[in-house]
């Protein structure tokens, strides 16, 4: 069983953030604070163009934000430099993209396993936790495939398993089901709202689908860059 980080915390505080325009800059986040623990899950909602995926890259610290602050389990990742918030994100993070970024030329077990490969050959215990990852997902029989071979769901089901490698306090969706048909979705969905539970992370989701956002714990609307509740 995983261990649990249960003093997983992401707080957030007055985020903004704008990017340059031949004009005047265009302000995609102005005032953005939350606050969230081990367990917990809130979807992102708004429409398409409204800075949601912006403020993901934050959150994964990805990006830098001009003002406020993200602290994940208590650390200020800004604070350090480029190598040590690479190792920080290794280590705290794991991302879901709806293209599941997965590697052509990688097997699922290997796709699974390249977090691991920043600190070198992944000891015997990764080999282990990444199978037992790939049978909670479903795909125990498909170590072996290349992406190529696996439907959308699938893919979406290995970088799922892949986001959790490293036993991340904060897992971040970005439209994790949107290039998916309906049933799909469905199961994906499922997975994922089985995360705050059964591996003790903060699981924050950007969506379009009404299914997924109701069925997470927390929800709240980005507009005119702040967070709503809805
Ligand atoms: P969403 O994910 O809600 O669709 P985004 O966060 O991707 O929205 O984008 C918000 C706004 O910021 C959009 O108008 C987009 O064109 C703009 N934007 C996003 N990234 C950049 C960038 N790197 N440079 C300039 N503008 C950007
Ligand atoms: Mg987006």
């Amino acid at each position: 069983m995983a261990t649990h980080k249960t003093q997983s915390t992401l707080v957030v505080e007055h985020l903004a953030k704008s990017y340059p325009t031949a004009g005047e800059p265009l302000q995609v986040l102005s005032d953005v604070s939350l606050s969230l623990s081990a367990g917990d899950s809130l979807a992102i909602v708004g429409p398409s163009g409204c800075g949601k995926s912006t403020l993901l890259q934050i959150l994964g610290t990805l990006d830098v934000p001009d003002h406020g602050s993200v602290r994940i389990d208590g650390q200020d990742p800004f604070a350090l430099n480029e190598n040590q918030l690479a190792g920080f994100r290794n280590q705290h993070v794991g991302f879901i993209f709806q293209d599941h970024h997965l590697l052509p030329q990688l097997t699922v077990l290997e796709n699974i396993l390249v977090p691991a490969l920043a600190q070198g050959s992944p000891r015997p215990e990764r080999f282990q936790h990444a199978q037992q990852l790939l049978e909670s997902v479903g795909l125990a029989d498909r170590r072996g495939h290349l992406p190529s071979e696996l439907s959308g769901g699938e893919r979406e089901r290995v970088a799922i398993a892949r986001a959790l490698l490293m036993r991340p306090s904060l897992v971040l969706a970005d439209e994790p089901t949107g290039n998916l048909d309906r049933r799909t979705a469905d199961s994906v969905s499922e997975l994922l709202l089985d995360l705050p539970t059964r591996h003790g992370v903060i699981l924050v989701v950007v969506t379009h689908s009404h299914t997924l956002a109701s069925a997470l714990q927390q929800r709240r609307e980005l507009s005119d860059g702040k967070l709503k509740e809805c």
